[in-house]
């Protein structure tokens, strides 16, 4: 196993602009941006195995921390919290490049769903797959994450669909987290679709899930969430309910793939069990935010998934700061609904399509999303007793961060500490 913690001391000088995401800003739809980014100006961080331990001015850089260590320096520019990737689906055999060829031609996903294709089409190729061509595939799609500034994805299984299948796409997360330096937040999403064979016995599906798969999973604490996809042809509220709850029984916390196709009642679901997110909301209602706002439930915003299956409807992202919800950003990465992995795009999108400002959006896809993952004491900010998990961009005005859109801004990336790019 690589050495995957930056061990002694590491300061990194001449930072431009600190964004250290630190803040309380109140509310996030009135709130100045520099108070939503918490910036610091020639800002200096120190980090030590792997953990920040100081954040400030340059010019209060104590004594102590210029003695010894490695030094970098940061030419000026803007340094900020590692990207954190909430909501992804990592793992999965073949493509579905046919599928994006079908819809431009006006086929749509639902169409191709009920043909056979989508999500089942992945799910066969994927149980044939063995599980050291799946973890490959990982290191190679974390890689590339990484590239992009991401040092923390949560990923679902999802494509296996039957019990040894789920399993072994969870196992192959959990060895993709020990030997990548990306952490890897593994969620069981065995309610993606009914898978074929179960089609004509839905509740056989529902048992197998409840009775069989959750404990396993739980057992062996291959995951920390249980994800449903609640929509029209996958699960219905009532049943992603008794899933959900079975999974808390067991210690695992719900997720709910909420009103991406149509209203389908999982975003008031998902406040009603205490999921730690809804995600996609294209179809969300102002009551839906303000549910979901009292119950703690971050709304999770998938615009890559609109934009890739040219829908017009995108998720009113500025309602739910409104509201007084958390937000967070995700690519949504999957071979069908959304290919891509880059994470700065997304930023762009919640600002184009979603009515996010740019500095709340550059939160999303950082504190938003670290709190969609119930991982905000550890990742998303720069501050002490995190993880020095951080980047250095390419530009001098924060501003400039989302605005050449579909670019890679990272120049370097550091994970616990540790130089990885
Ligand atoms: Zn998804």
């Amino acid at each position: 196993m690589q050495e995957l913690e930056g061990r002694g001391r590491l300061v990194v000088r001449n930072i431009g602009q600190l964004l250290t995401m630190d803040s309380v800003p109140g509310e996030l739809g009135t709130a100045p941006a520099e108070r939503i980014l918490e910036i610091v100006p020639e800002a200096a961080v120190v980090a030590e195995d792997g953990k920040v331990v100081w954040v400030g001015l340059e010019q209060d850089l104590p004594s102590e921390h210029q003695e010894s260590g490695r030094v970098v320096d940061a030419g000026g520019r803007v340094v900020m919290p590692g990207l954190v990737e909430c909501h992804t689906h990592l793992l999965f055999a073949g493509n579905r490049a046919n599928e994006f060829a079908l819809r431009s031609l006006g086929a749509t996903y639902e169409q191709i769903a009920a043909a056979g294709g989508g999500i089942a089409h992945t799910m066969t190729a994927t149980r044939k797959a063995g599980a050291d061509s799946l973890f490959a595939a990982g290191l190679s799609r974390l890689d590339e994450f990484l590239k992009l500034g991401v040092t923390t994805v949560e990923s679902k299984s999802g494509y296996g669909l039957d019990a040894e299948s789920e399993v072994r796409l969870l196992e192959v997360m959990r060895s993709l987290q020990t030997r990548h330096p990306v952490d890897v937040v593994p969620t069981f999403l065995g309610a993606h679709i009914v898978p074929p064979e179960h089609r004509s016995d839905r509740r056989r599906y529902i048992d197998i899930l409840t009775r069989e798969m959750i404990p396993e999973v739980a057992r062996r604490s291959l995951a920390k969430f249980c994800d449903v996809f609640c929509e029209e042809g996958a699960f219905s509220p009532d049943e992603s309910r008794e899933i959900l709850e079975s999974g808390a029984e067991y210690g695992l916390i719900p997720k709910v793939h909420a009103e991406q196709l149509s209203r389908s009642g999982g975003a008031l679901l998902a406040a009603r069990v205490g999921a730690a997110s809804a995600d996609h909301l294209d179809f969300a209602t102002p009551d839906d935010a303000r549910f979901m706002a009292m119950q703690g439930t971050v709304a999770v915003l998938l615009p890559g998934a609109t934009f890739f299956l040219n829908k017009k409807r995108y998720p009113d992202g500025r309602m739910f700061i409104q509201s007084g919800c958390e937000v967070a950003l995700s690519t949504d990465y999957n071979p069908g609904s959304s290919h891509t992995r880059n994470l700065w795009l997304m930023g762009t999108m919640g600002c184009t399509h979603c009515g996010l400002s740019p500095a709340v959006a550059l939160r999303a896809i950082t504190r938003g999303a670290a709190r969609a993952i119930r991982m905000e004491h550890q990742v998303g900010r720069i501050s002490r007793g995190l993880l020095a998990d951080f980047l250095i961009l390419d530009v001098t005005d924060w501003q400039e961060i989302l605005y050449l859109y579909g670019h890679n801004p990272v120049s370097q990336v550091y994970k616990r500490g540790r130089r990885v790019i």
